[in-house]
């Protein structure tokens, strides 16, 4: 492994997530939505997110910058970075396949919309933000950046952490108790855990 291979791995790894993506976006955008929360602030969090975990390291990756922030680049950590993206798209391929026409990329609740609470949903509420967990995490490992590698786990973990109340919230006024009972035998991310 060399410092370029682990950049080509990060760009591999996105450049996957927007595949996996991209046809749950087309759809979500013809599904009706009945409720949804504050568009700015929503807009404004996936803006951090996207700094962090996208426009940041590309900076790094294709023009080495800042460069005053590089420390000694380490094999092994790189081959646990190259692991920890393969487990994280892995685990958003599940978390389309089982929220498949509920999900969408901000706060929302669609027309129809059902609870899911099977497949990779069995065990944690969250597990597409698990999911971003482990991409930010990789991203730390695959960047021997001290500013364009942990920028993901800031960005997203303030997404993360300024939403996850409003959406249970949100589930919870939608679908009550049901939701409730889900939240006592699941863990938010990390099973049995957190
Ligand atoms: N927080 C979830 C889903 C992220 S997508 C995860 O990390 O896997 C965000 C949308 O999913 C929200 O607008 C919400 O309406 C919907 N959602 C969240 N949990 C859900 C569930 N268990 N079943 C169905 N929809 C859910």
């Amino acid at each position: 492994m060399t410092p370029l291979a682990a950049k080509v791995i990060w760009l591999v790894g996105v450049v996957g997530w927007f595949i996996i993506r991209y046809p749950h976006d087309r759809r979500a955008r013809r599904t009706p939505k009945l409720r949804r929360a504050d568009r700015g602030r929503e807009i404004a969090l996936m803006a951090v997110s996207a700094t962090g975990l996208g426009v940041l390291p590309f900076i790094y990756v294709v023009g080495d910058a800042p460069h005053f922030a590089n420390y000694p680049f380490r094999p092994w950590q790189a081959w646990l970075g190259a692991a920890v993206f393969a487990a994280s798209l892995w685990l958003f391929h599940r978390t389309h396949k089982d929220l498949g026409r509920n999900w969408s990329v901000t706060l929302e609740v669609r027309d129809r919309h059902t609870l899911v609470t099977n497949g990779v949903y069995s065990r944690v509420r969250h597990p597409m933000y698990s999911a971003f967990w482990l991409w930010a995490l990789a991203q730390a490992l695959l960047l021997p950046n001290w500013i364009a590698g942990p920028a993901g786990l800031i960005g997203f973990g303030t997404l993360f952490f300024l939403r996850i109340g409003r959406e249970e919230a949100l589930m919870t006024e939608t679908f009550g108790d049901e939701y409730r009972r889900y939240m006592a035998r699941t863990a938010r991310i990390l099973p049995g855990i957190y």
